[in-house]
C-alpha cells in the first residue's frame, strides 16, 4: 500500500544526513541526544539541533565488545560501537552529546564515551516526587548555562517559550500518525509506525518534519485501506526503544499475521506523552513533564502502569508483548509486574520475549509468536 505523503516523507528523511552536514556548515550547532529525559527543547532554544543518537543497528555491536562486556544490553554496545568506530554521521556532526545517569549500564559507557565526545551529564533521580523535581530543575538549569556558555547565546524565556511550541507542534503531528493506528483495521502496519517515528527524529528541520508528519495524518486518515484483516489481533508493544534495524520483533510479530498497532516505547509513543504545558514556567514545566516519563530505571514506576491501562483501551489492543533487550536488568526484572498487571488487571494475554540485535534467534522466536498468536484467534 503506498501513501504519497509517506513516499515524500522518506524522500526528505533519505536526505537526513546531507541536510544535517548542510546546516552544520551554515554554522548550526547539533547537540546529540540518547535517552529520553534529555530536553531537546533546551537544545532548541539554544539555537542548535537536536539528534537523536541511541545505537539500534547490529553492526556496530562487534567493535563495542572489544571493550565493553558481551553480556550487556545491544543497545547499549550499538551506541558505543558507533562512537569507537566513527560510523554514526549524527554522532560525527554532534558539537557536544547531552546524556542522563538512567540504567548502571549506560551511565558507565557515558564514562568512557565522555574521553571521545563532550559531554553534558543530567544526574537523573530515580523517583518522580516534589524534592526529585527540584533537583531535576537544578539539572535543567545547569545544562542551560553550559550551553549559553558554550554556544555564546543567551536562553531565556522568550527562547524556552519558542523552543517549547516548536517541540510540541512536532509531537502533536507525530501523535495524530501514530493515533491512526486506534482504527479498526489499522491503516499503518507496526512496521510503518516504527519506521515514521525513527526518521522524524532525524530531521534537523522541526517545522518541516511536523508538515510532513500532519500531511500523513492527513491523507492516511482519509483512506479507508488497510494492510490487515479487521481480525488480525491487535499488539501493543511495550518495553526497550525500538528503530530501524532493531525492529526484529516487529516485522516477526506481524510476519504472523499480528497487527502491531502502538510502540510504547521510549523511540515511538512515548515521545508523543511529552506535551509541554505552554503556559506554565517553562523550566518548571519542562522538568516535571520530562521526570515524569516512566523508563524502568524509575523507582517505582507507577505511571508505566498508567499509560499501559490507558494505551490498551485506546488502541484496543488484544494483547500485550513486553520487549527485553538480553542484559537489561530494569526492564527484565519489572516485566513480571507488568505481566501480573496486564492479565489481572486488564484481562489481556501477555508474552515477554527476550532477544537481542541479532537475526540468530528469528526462527525460535516465531515458533514462539506465532503459539501466541493462534491462542488469541
Ligand atoms: S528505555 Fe530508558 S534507559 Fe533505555 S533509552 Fe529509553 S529512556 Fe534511556
Ligand atoms: S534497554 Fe535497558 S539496559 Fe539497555 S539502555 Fe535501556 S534500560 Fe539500559
Amino acid at each position: 500500500m503506498s501513501h504519497s505523503s509517506i513516499e515524500r516523507f522518506k524522500t526528505v528523511t533519505d536526505r537526513n544526513v546531507l541536510a544535517l552536514q548542510e546546516a552544520k556548515q551554515a554554522g548550526v550547532k547539533v547537540v546529540g541526544q540518547y535517552c529520553i529525559y534529555s530536553p531537546l527543547e533546551m537544545a532548541l532554544a539554544a539555537g542548535a539541533v537536536p539528534v537523536s543518537l541511541c545505537g539500534t543497528k547490529n553492526d556496530s555491536i562487534f567493535s563495542a565488545e572489544s571493550i565493553l562486556p558481551r553480556s550487556l544490553c545491544p543497545l547499549i554496545k550499538s551506541s558505543f560501537g558507533f562512537a569507537l568506530e566513527d560510523s554514526c554521521p549524527y554522532l560525527a556532526a554532534s558539537d557536544i552529546v547531552v546524556a542522563d545517569t538512567t540504567c548502571d549500564g549506560k551511565k558507565k559507557m557515558f564514562e568512557l564515551l565522555a574521553e571521545r565526545k563532550p559531554m553534558f551529564m543530567l544526574q537523573l533521580p530515580q523517583i518522580q516526587n516534589a524534592p526529585a523535581l527540584e533537583y531535576w530543575k537544578e539539572q535543567y538549569e545547569s545544562l542551560m548555562r553550559h550551553f549559553e556558555q558554550l554556544f555564546g547565546v543567551v536562553i531565556g524565556e522568550k527562547e524556552l517559550r519558542s523552543a517549547i511550541a516548536k517541540a510540541n507542534r512536532f509531537r502533536r503531528a507525530l501523535k495524530s500518525v501514530l493515533d491512526l493506528a486506534r482504527k479498526k483495521p489499522s491503516p499503518l502496519s507496526g512496521m510503518e509506525l516504527m519506521e515514521i517515528a525513527h526518521r522524524a527524529s532525524f530531521v534537523p528541520d522541526w517545522d518541516k518534519a511536523a508538515e510532513l508528519l500532519e500531511d500523513i495524518a492527513r491523507e492516511v486518515g482519509a483512506s479507508n485501506e488497510s494492510p490487515f484483516s479487521a481480525s488480525a489481533p491487535r499488539v501493543l508493544l511495550t518495553g526497550v526503544p525500538v528503530g530501524l534495524g532493531s525492529h526484529k520483533v516487529v516485522k516477526l510479530l506481524e510476519d504472523c499475521g499480528a497487527s502491531v498497532v502502538c510502540l510504547d516505547n521510549c523511540s515511538c509513543y512515548k515521545k508523543v506523552r511529552l506535551m509541554i504545558d505552554e503556559s506554565a514556567d517553562p523550566l518548571t514545566a519542562l522538568a516535571s513533564r520530562y521526570l515524569d516519563m516512566p523508563c524502568a530505571v524509575m523507582s517505582p514506576n507507577p505511571n508505566r502502569y498508567a499509560y499501559l491501562e490507558e494505551l490498551a483501551s485506546e488502541f484496543r489492543a488484544d494483547a500485550v508483548v513486553d520487549l527485553t533487550w538480553q542484559g537489561c536488568q530494569t526492564y527484565d526484572v519489572e516485566s513480571w509486574s507488568v505481566k501480573k498487571f496486564v492479565r489481572e488487571k486488564l484481562h489481556l494475554p501477555f508474552l515477554q520475549i527476550v532477544t537481542d540485535y541479532s537475526p540468530a534467534d528469528t526462527e525460535q522466536l516465531k515458533v514462539r509468536a506465532e503459539a501466541f498468536l493462534e491462542m488469541l484467534r
